[in-house]
Formats: structure tokens, sequence, C-alpha cells
């Protein structure tokens, strides 16, 4: 058993056991600052769901709003839902993606694109993405007080997972039509810190 696998499915038998929360049905009471783990459908790794999104927050108490940003169409307010599309739109061979990828949160960006994006068929787009975020996934929070220790924490779960030689995308995951090839590689719905350093035992022993 390599390193990475054993820390690996340390992590996922840790994050298994806490409260799994859905996108459709956020509570009001979600812990305010962690590290949160997306689940997938028929995702699998170390004998259950494997973990194919981790993420954390900048700014002390905004973890909820963070995870309320996925859900929330505006798709330049979150990369994960700007992923979850560019694939979508990649596996139809939709050409609206090269609009998709356009950022439209400055003014300057709005004055230079707005004017030929088709506002409805982004609409559309957003749609869908909310629809698998809300239907596909599962999540549970790691809840860390500290936001310094929450975003290592995070950075090194990124590290051990995608390099765990069992944590890897079945064939029919959304993430292998993104047009990152890194997102079909690491079978993770990120691409920064990708196979980087993992946890340690330490880090994991202390949770
Ligand atoms: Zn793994």
């Amino acid at each position: 058993m390599t390193a990475e696998y054993s820390l690996c499915e340390k992590l996922h038998s840790k994050v298994g056991k806490l409260p799994s929360y859905q996108f459709s049905s956020l509570p009001s009471d979600l812990p305010s600052d962690g590290v949160y783990f997306c689940f997938e459908k028929k995702e699998t790794g170390h004998g259950g769901l494997r973990i194919t999104r981790i993420g954390s927050h900048t700014g002390k108490g905004n973890l909820a709003a963070r995870l309320r940003e996925h859900i929330t169409v505006n798709k330049d307010r979150s990369i994960f839902r700007k992923h979850i599309g560019r694939a979508l739109l990649n596996c139809d061979r939709d050409p609206f993606l090269a609009d998709w990828d356009i950022d439209l949160t400055t003014r300057t960006a709005r004055d230079k694109h707005a004017h030929r994006i088709d506002f409805e068929k982004q609409n559309a787009v957003e749609l869908r993405v909310s629809d698998y975020l809300r239907t596909a996934f599962t999540f549970a929070i790691l809840p860390m007080t500290d936001c310094a220790q929450a975003l290592n924490f995070e950075a090194a779960a990124i590290g051990s997972v995608s390099n765990c030689p069992r944590c890897k995308a079945s064939s029919t995951w959304l993430g292998l039509s993104s047009p990152n090839s890194h997102i079909a590689s690491s079978g993770l719905w990120q691409i920064r810190g990708l196979w980087g350093a993992g946890l340690t035992e330490g880090q994991l022993s202390a949770l």
C-alpha cells in the first residue's frame, strides 16, 4: 500500500463519517469555517463515494457564503460552476463554450463582450449547472476555526487525493468531458494545487 493510498483512505474514512449535506437544501446552521469535500453519484473509491472536489474559503466566517455561491446563478463567482459548465458544453461540442469562459464580472469586460453574449443561452447553461450540482453532489464539512489551518489542510488534501492511485474517475464521469485535461486526469473538479504535497499522518490524527 503506498503512502498516498493509505492517507487518502484515512481521509475518506474520516470525512465519510461527517454529516452529509446537499446543495439542494443548505441548512442555515452550516459550520462557519472549514474545508468542504464533495462527493458525486456513481463516483467511488475506498469502499464508498470518492471525493471529487475539495474547497475552503477566504475571510473568517465565510464558508456558508462560499458554498451558496456554488448554487447561485453566476458562473463568474464560482470556478466550480464554471468547470461543470465547461464540461457540459464541451460534451455537447457546443461553441457557446468560448462565451462561457469569458468573465463578465468587471464593467470593462461587460462593455467589451456583453453585446454579443446570448444571455438566454447562458442562463440555460447556468440552470443545467445548478441542476447538476443539486442532483449529483453531496458534501461534508470539516469544521476548522483557524482559516490558515483550513487553507493548509485543503491544499494537502488536494495533494493526497490527486496523487492517490485509487481515486480515479469512472468511465461516465462528467469531468472526463472537461476541456481541461487536468480535471479528467485528476478526477477532481479543480486545477490549482493538484499533485502537490499531501496530508501527513499528524494532520489526519489531529482531526
Ligand atoms: Zn484515494
